[in-house]
C-alpha cells in the first residue's frame, strides 16, 4: 500500500489517496487520534460482523487505517439515546433525561455555516442525497445504534449519542465511513455516570486520552469473554 497525494485534511484527520484508486488512507493527527483509531475499527469489525456494511478495509499503522473511497454525503447524522448537549437546551430538558424512543438528527456538513441541524425536506431540496439513500442511511443509523448500545452495556458503558457518517460506494451501496469514537460519540460508565466520551474534551476535562484508553480497554475485555 503505497501513500500518496493528500487529498483533504480535516479538523481531527488527513486523507492520501493511494496507488490504488479505490482505497484511501485516513491518518489520525493528534496524540487521543491513535485511541479513536483503535476504536473506531474495532467499532467497526464488530458491526462488519453484524451485517453493517463499512468503509473500513485494514489498520495500516497506529494512526493509519486502509478505507474504501466513497462518495460522501454530506450529512451528520446524529443519534441521541439521551438528552444531552444541544438538545438539551433545544428542549429544555435536563441532561441525563432518557429519551422514550432514538432521536436522528441531520446536520448539514458545511464548516462555514457551523454545521447547522437540517431536516429531510432541506436534504431534498439541496440534493445531498435521494430519497431512497437517505432511508437506507435512517435505516442503518437505528440498526448501528442498537447494535452498540447493547455492545457498550457490555462494557458497562452507556451510549448517550454518537455521530455518523456514511457515503455511496462506486456500485451505490451506501456504507458507514468516517469514524465512530470516543471523539464522535457521548459514552458515560453505566454504573457512575462518569464521562468517558467526547464531553471530557469538549469541557476541556483533562486526561482525555486516558478515559479513552478506559473505553478501548473495556471494549477488549468484552471481546476476550
Ligand atoms: P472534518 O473536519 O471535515 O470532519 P476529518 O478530520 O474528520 O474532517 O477528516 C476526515 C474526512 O474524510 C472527512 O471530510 C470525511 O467526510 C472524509 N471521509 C471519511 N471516510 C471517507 C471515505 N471512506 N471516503 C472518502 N472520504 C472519507
Ligand atoms: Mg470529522
Amino acid at each position: 500500500m503505497e501513500k500518496q497525494d493528500l487529498l483533504y485534511e480535516g479538523k481531527s484527520k488527513t486523507v492520501y489517496a493511494t496507488n490504488n484508486p479505490e482505497l484511501l488512507i485516513v491518518a489520525y493527527q493528534e496524540e487521543k487520534g491513535a485511541v479513536n483509531n483503535r476504536v473506531s475499527n474495532e467499532v467497526m469489525r464488530m458491526l462488519e460482523r453484524k451485517g453493517v456494511p463499512t468503509h473500513l478495509v485494514r489498520q495500516l499503522s497506529d494512526r493509519e487505517t486502509v478505507v474504501r473511497r466513497v462518495r460522501m454525503i454530506p450529512l451528520e447524522i446524529i443519534v441521541r439515546n439521551v438528552v444531552a448537549g444541544t438538545l438539551s437546551t433545544l428542549i429544555g430538558q435536563p441532561e441525563g433525561t432518557r429519551l422514550r424512543s432514538p432521536v436522528l438528527e441531520y446536520r448539514y456538513k458545511a464548516a462555514a455555516l457551523g454545521n447547522p441541524m437540517i431536516n429531510r425536506f432541506h436534504v431534498f431540496a439541496l440534493e445531498l442525497c435521494t430519497p431512497e439513500i437517505l432511508e437506507e442511511i435512517d435505516r442503518l443509523a437505528f440498526r448501528i445504534n442498537k447494535i452498540l448500545r447493547q455492545l457498550l452495556l457490555e462494557a458497562d458503558i452507556r451510549l448517550i449519542d454518537c455521530k455518523l457518517e456514511f457515503g455511496c460506494l462506486p456500485d451505490g451501496t451506501v456504507v458507514l465511513a468516517d469514524e465512530i469514537s470516543p471523539d464522535t460519540s457521548r459514552l458515560w460508565d453505566a454504573k457512575t455516570g462518569r464521562k468517558l466520551g467526547k464531553d471530557r474534551f469538549r469541557r476541556d476535562l483533562s486526561d482525555t486520552t486516558e478515559a479513552y484508553q478506559e473505553i478501548l480497554d473495556r471494549l477488549g475485555r468484552i471481546h476476550c469473554e
